[in-house]
């Protein structure tokens, strides 16, 4: 009996004329850092193998320099050697064995690149980057164009099927394109034919190297999201003059890495962006990819049946589940690990030159490392706590042969994870307790909840191993007043959904501080209001304004309201409030609070909590913070208050997640450290 899908509009085949596409999902273009380590490619070749296993259509590698000074780091990845070549054949090779098509980013940093030998149209420093590029000369430029031909053609040799150029996100096209810094008065500045100049000799000296039958994809900055970015009328005049230019595929870029505006964050909407593909249909007739926080098959179902788009770009929901597309095929979207859209695992890495990886799947980019072979002897195992840790470790321990039994004394799966689902912004985590609780129920795990077994059960019971996941318990504060009713936990607040006052305190301003002021602050949620949201960020919808931003009086006008209700943020560390947060999306955070005109108060000494309110010392001064609340969100300490009896009883335990180290704990090192302890056990 054949099912039919529903997903029929992104399954669908795309013909390109020369070649088809399998069906219209994209693999996006992401860095992972292995292609600068030490064997690095055999890894790729994995990673990369596995997605096209997966099912997906087309994969866009990460972005890789066609010269030196394009190159994003000092000992960034560059294709300009014909001794490259042999590296990247393995990843050819390795998709090729599936019916998946891949193209080779060619990416030129300019101001980006994190080095003193880079170059841009103009010399403009990016706010985001501390080396300040040279101008190029005319000659640098043409050298330019030229690498890009050469790299193009050693890709068509490595056995890719085509090249994405990258001419979005602010990297050097981008900043040949648009006058906020290209400030040149030659042929390559000025007017936008001058300015777009670059990219359209780029894919001109391409087309000519690689013949007609290679795909090119130009990746098009469609909404800069920047000062001094282009109008739509311009950006449609580049359009034009790319497809003119031999261009096969467009993708949509959306904002450049400095915009103040949120592009991929988790407190993103659903495809907030693909309004501006749509926009883009009626300019030009080759294909259009659209992209950002799509990450479910119904979603890109419903973009690409609605007309927005040919094709759905998705980069970080392959990360989370190399299967995808296959689970898509087979009608069980359910079954997705679905990517949440945290950046813990993957950009925040890469900004710290750490391999990438995914918070909800700690195989990817590990493929050859951390592997689940089948067990030749079952043991039986009892995992006590069904947070992310506990979770993760019942369902790779069981994919391997043991046989589990779960218990948590809650009534519902997910740990903190149900809390942390309750912040504005923040609903993505409901995804991750989905397809942890589909995976019990398909590996037929005995799932125990409000069940709290004492130790004498747990010996009793002959379990092989048992497994302590039981999390944290919140850290207590020796303060004066800690005991008066205007104190409360973060837990009353955020899952007990206690009344809270008009004024607050909030003592610690880590992820769970910021969290507990962002719900305190925003109260409302705008993730499924995407057009308020946009707004609210300050985004011009109807394009009226350069560079898609509204004045700083309509955004004024736009901005959301938001209760009545003053909020200190306070820390004991004299560093800046919110250093500590995510790489990539700290600055979201802060940005929120700050708009919400949160006080956020570095170096307090705590002195005590009474009707008065807050007593606290900065700089030397007492003063009364007279607040109705003070919210404690300092820290945690690990419970695992049945460990020491479990162990003096014989029993071999082991402690995973909260229970086994709570200072800096977060969902990734716990779901790493239970997927290593399953690997092994
Ligand atoms: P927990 O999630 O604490 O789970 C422990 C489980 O054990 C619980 O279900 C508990 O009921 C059960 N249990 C305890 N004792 C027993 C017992 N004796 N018998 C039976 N069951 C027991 N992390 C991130 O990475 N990114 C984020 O953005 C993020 N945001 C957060 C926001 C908030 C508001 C909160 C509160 C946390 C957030 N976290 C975030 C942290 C993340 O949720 C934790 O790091 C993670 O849940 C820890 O997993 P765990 O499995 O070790 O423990
Ligand atoms: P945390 O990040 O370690 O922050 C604890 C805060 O409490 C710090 O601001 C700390 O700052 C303060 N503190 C610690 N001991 C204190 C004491 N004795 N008295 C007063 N203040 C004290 O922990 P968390 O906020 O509880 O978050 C738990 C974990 O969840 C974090 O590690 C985080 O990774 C994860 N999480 C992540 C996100 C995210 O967006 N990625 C969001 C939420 C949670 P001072 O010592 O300077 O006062
Ligand atoms: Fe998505 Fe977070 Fe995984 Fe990155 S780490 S792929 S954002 S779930």
């Amino acid at each position: 009996m054949t099912t039919t899908t529903h997903f029929p509009h992104l399954l669908a085949p795309l013909d390109l004329g020369f070649t088809t596409l399998a069906n219209r999902t994209l693999m996006g273009s992401m860095h992972t850092g292995l292609e600068e380590e030490k064997n690095g490619f055999d890894k790729l070749a994995a990673f990369y193998e596995a997605r096209a296993k997966g099912g997906v259509g087309l994969i866009v590698t990460g972005g890789i320099s066609p010269n030196m000074r394009g190159r994003l780091a000092p000992l960034g990845c560059e294709l300009s050697k014909f001794w490259h070549v042999k590296k990247h054949k393995k990843i050819t090779a390795a998709v090729h064995k599936h019916p998946t098509k891949i193209c080779l980013q060619l990416l030129h940093a300019g101001r980006y690149a994190y080095h003193p030998f880079s170059v841009s149209s103009s010399k403009v420093k990016s706010p985001i980057n501390p080396f300040t590029p040279a101008k190029m000369s005319v000659r640098q430029i043409k050298g330019t164009i030229k690498d890009f031909a050469s790299s193009a053609k050693l890709a068509a040799k490595a056995g890719y099927d085509g090249i994405e150029i990258m001419g979005s996100e602010g990297y050097l096209i981008n900043q040949f394109s648009c006058a906020r810094v290209n400030k040149r008065t030659d042929e390559w500045g000025g007017s936008i034919e001058n300015r777009m100049r670059l990219g359209i000799e780029i894919v001109k000296a391409v087309r000519e190297k690689v013949g007609e039958k290679f795909i090119i994809i130009f990746r098009l900055s469609m909404l800069d999201l920047v000062e001094g970015g282009n109008s739509w009328d311009e950006v449609v005049a580049m359009a034009k003059a790319l497809e003119q230019a031999g261009v096969t595929i467009m993708n949509t870029g959306i904002g450049w890495h400095e915009a103040r505006v949120p592009t991929i964050a988790t407190s993103v909407p659903r495809a907030a962006f693909t309004w501006i593909t749509e926009r883009m249909k009626k300019e030009v007739s080759i294909p259009l990819v659209t992209t950002n926080r799509i990450n479910t098959p119904e979603v890109g179902e419903k973009v690409i049946a609605e007309g927005h788009a040919d094709m759905v770009s998705m980069a970080r929901p392959f990360l989370a589940d190399a299967e995808f597309v296959n689970k898509a095929k087979q009608n069980k979207s359910d079954e997705i690990n679905t990517c949440i859209g945290c950046n813990q695992a993957c950009l925040d890495h890469v900004f710290q030159q750490k391999r990438a990886s995914c918070l909800v799947n700690p195989v990817a980019c590990y493929e050859t490392e951390l592997t689940f072979g089948k067990v030749e002897k079952a043991k039986r195992i009892a995992v006590v706590g069904a947070g992310p840790a506990g979770l993760a470790f019942s369902v790779y321990a069981s994919e391997r042969g043991h046989k589990v039994e779960l218990f948590d004394r809650a009534a519902e799966l997910g740990g903190q994870f149900n809390i942390a689902k309750q912040v504005p912004g923040k609903e993505e985590f409901y995804e991750t307790l989905r397809y942890f609780g589909k995976k019990l129920e398909l590996l037929n795990v005995s799932v125990n909840l409000n069940s709290e077994k004492t130790v004498a059960q747990l010996a009793a019971e002959g379990f092989d191993d048992v497994v302590l996941a039981t999390g944290i318990i919140p850290r207590k504060l020796n303060i004066t007043g800690f005991e008066h009713p205007k104190v409360k936990s973060y837990i009353q607040v955020l899952r007990d959904k206690e009344p809270v006052g008009k004024k607050v305190a909030i003592i610690g301003a880590g992820g769970i501080g910021f969290d507990v002021a962002c719900y305190l602050a925003e109260e409302k949620s705008l993730t499924n209001e995407p057009e308020a949201w946009l707004a609210n960020w300050g985004v011009d919808k109807s394009y009226t304004n350069a560079g898609a931003l509204l004045t700083k009086e309509q955004h004024k006008a736009a901005a959301h309201e938001k209760p009545e209700r003053e909020i200190f943020l306070l820390q004991r560390k004299t560093t800046k409030v919110g250093a500590g947060l995510g790489k990539t999306t700290g600055w979201i955070h802060r940005a929120t609070l700050q708009k919400s005109g949160v006080s956020m108060i570095a170096g307090v000494s705590y002195k005590s909590i009474d009707d008065n309110g807050l007593t606290i010392e900065v700089d030397g001064k007492e003063q009364v913070l007279d607040v109705d609340t003070v919210v404690i969100c300092a820290g945690q300490e690990p419970e695992r208050s049945l460990y020491q009896q479990l162990v003096d009883a014989g029993v071999n335990t082991h402690l995973i997640g909260g229970a086994n180290v709570a200072a800096e704990l977060d969902a990734k090192r716990a779901i790493r450290q239970a997927a290593d302890l399953a690997a092994t056990i």
